[in-house]
C-alpha cells in the first residue's frame, strides 16, 4: 500500500472536484481520494507543495520516429513524409526501432505521460512492444499499415493485414492488460480501400481500437477528395470505420458535416497542436468540436514534427491557440487538462479505468511539484497552474498501475541518461541506410 500524502489531487471526476488530502493505492489501484490515512506498513509518498493529478494521456504519438527528431525540420507534411519521414522509417532495424522506443517512452513517462496511443512502422513491431513491456508503460498502438504507398513502406494487402492479426493476437492483454493492439492504416492516401474495409471488419471482430490521421493538411484534403469523391472523414463513415472504437489524429480542416459525423458517431479526434504548426498544416478547430460534442484528446504526434513529445507544452498551445479566433474563454484550463486525462482515455476506451483520480480507477498518477518560481504565486484554480505554468520537469513521481515507474524525477524502468547519451549514434546508423542527406 502507498499513500500519497497531503497533496493537492486534482481528481479530473466528472465534476472536477479538486480536493486536499491523501490518495491511497492499494493492488494497483486507487482506495481512497481525499481522507487521512493513518495505517501501518504503508509507504508514504510526501505531496505536500504538489499536485497529484491523472496520469496524462497522449492520444496519438509514433515511438518509432523519437530518433529522427531535429531531422527533418522546415517541411510540410506531405514532403516531411517523402522525402525524411518514410525513408527513414524504411531504414530502421529492429535495434534501432527498440532503441527509438525506448527514447520515447523515457521522455513520456519522466513528463508525466502514463498512457499512449502509438501509431508503430511497418517492420519490426515487435521492438516497440517489447520495449513498452519493459519501459512500463500503458501502450495502446500497432503496426502501420500501408498498402496503397509507392515506395519502400509499400506491402501487400494481405500478408500487412495477416501480419496485423497475427500480432494483435500476441500482444493484446499483454501485462495484465497494460499493453493493447491497435490496427493502424496511416492514412487514406496510403491505403486501399480493400485494407480499409478489411481494417473495420477485423476491428469488429476483435475489439481492437482503429488508428490512424485525418484532415491534416489541406494538400492531402484536396487529394482525398479527388481519390475518393469525399471528405476524409466522409470516406471513413461511408466504410463504416467512425465509431467509438476510432481514433483519428489531426481533424484540422474537418466541415460542419464532417463534424456532425464524428459527434454521432462518438469517433474521437486528437489535436496535435504542436506538430500541426510545425508542419505549417492549421490547427483544428477545437471549440467548435467540443461544443458539437466531439471527443476530442491531446497527442505530440511525432519528435521530428513537434519536436517533443512534452504534454504540457501541448496543453498550453491548446489551451492559448484558439483564444483569438474563438475569445478568452474558449478553452477553460480544466477541460484543457481533461483532453490529457479522461477525454484521452475515452478515446482509449479507457474511460472506466483510467483518466480522472476515483476509487476504484487503476492507480495510474502523475505528482507534479508546483513550488517552482515559475507557478508562484498559485492561484485559487490548480488546473489554471498545471496548464499555463508547471512544465515537464516539474514532474517528480509516477506511477502506473500503482507501480512506480519515476521517483524524485528519475525513471526507473529504463536509463533514460545512457539512452540520450547514445541517440546520436543510434540516429547516424540510421541516417546511412536511409542515404538520405539533410
Ligand atoms: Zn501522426
Amino acid at each position: 500500500m502507498i499513500v500519497l500524502r497531503g497533496g493537492t489531487v486534482v481528481t479530473m471526476d466528472a465534476r472536477r472536484s479538486v480536493v486536499r488530502g491523501d490518495v491511497l493505492i492499494a493492488q494497483g489501484r486507487i482506495q481512497s481520494v481525499g481522507k487521512s490515512v493513518r495505517a501501518p506498513k504503508v509507504k508514504v509518498i510526501d505531496c505536500t507543495g504538489r499536485a497529484v493529478i491523472p496520469g496524462l494521456v497522449q492520444a496519438h504519438v509514433h515511438l518509432c520516429q523519437v530518433l529522427f527528431r531535429n531531422h527533418a525540420d522546415g517541411l510540410e507534411l506531405l514532403d516531411w513524409l517523402s522525402q525524411r519521414i518514410w525513408p527513414y522509417e524504411a531504414a530502421h532495424d529492429a535495434r534501432s526501432l527498440g532503441f527509438s522506443a525506448r527514447l520515447g517512452i523515457a521522455e513520456l513517462l519522466l513528463g508525466g505521460t502514463t498512457a499512449i496511443l502509438d501509431m508503430a512502422t511497418v517492420h519490426h513491431t515487435d521492438a516497440v512492444l517489447q520495449a513498452a513491456l519493459e519501459g512500463g508503460i500503458r501502450y495502446t498502438g500497432g503496426k502501420c499499415l500501408m498498402d496503397a504507398a509507392s515506395g519502400p513502406l509499400h506491402e501487400d494487402t494481405a500478408p500487412a493485414l495477416e501480419e496485423a492479426e497475427r500480432l494483435g493476437r500476441k500482444w493484446h492483454g499483454a501485462a495484465g492488460g497494460r499493453i493493447r493492439w491497435a490496427l493502424c492504416p496511416r492514412f487514406v492516401l496510403s491505403c486501399s480501400e480493400k485494407m480499409l474495409h478489411e481494417v473495420r471488419v477485423l476491428s469488429a471482430r476483435e475489439g481492437w481500437l482503429v488508428h490512424t490521421h485525418a484532415s491534416e493538411n489541406r494538400t492531402e484534403v484536396e487529394q482525398v477528395r479527388k481519390q475518393t469523391g469525399r471528405d476524409n472523414v466522409e470516406y471513413f463513415d461511408d466504410l463504416g470505420l467512425c465509431g467509438p472504437r476510432t481514433v483519428l489524429a489531426h481533424c484540422v480542416h474537418v466541415t460542419e458535416n464532417e463534424t456532425r459525423i464524428l459527434a454521432e458517431t462518438k469517433t474521437s479526434a486528437v489535436h496535435c497542436p504542436g506538430a500541426n504548426l510545425k508542419l505549417a498544416s492549421g490547427h483544428a478547430p477545437v471549440p467548435r468540436l467540443l461544443a458539437e460534442g466531439v471527443n476530442v484528446a491531446l497527442g505530440a504526434d511525432g519528435a521530428p514534427c513537434n519536436n517533443t513529445l512534452d504534454a504540457f507544452h501541448e496543453m498550453r498551445l491548446a489551451a492559448t491557440l484558439h483564444l483569438p479566433q474563438f475569445g478568452p474563454r474558449a478553452m477553460p484550463a480544466s477541460e484543457v487538462l481533461a483532453m490529457a486525462t479522461i477525454r484521452g482515455a475515452r478515446a482509449l476506451g479507457l474511460a472506466d479505468e483510467i483518466g480522472s483520480i476515483e476509487p476504484g480507477k487503476k492507480a495510474d498518477l502523475t505528482i507534479i511539484d508546483l513550488t517552482g518560481a515559475h507557478c508562484q504565486p498559485a492561484g485559487p484554480d490548480p488546473h489554471a497552474t498545471l496548464v499555463y505554468c508547471a512544465r515537464a520537469s516539474d514532474v517528480t513521481d509516477v506511477f502506473v498501475e500503482g507501480r512506480a515507474v519515476v521517483r524524485n524525477r528519475k525513471l526507473l524502468t529504463l536509463d533514460a541518461p545512457k539512452l540520450g547519451a547514445a541517440a546520436a549514434n543510434e540516429t547516424a546508423r540510421i541516417l546511412r541506410r536511409a542515404r538520405v542527406s539533410v
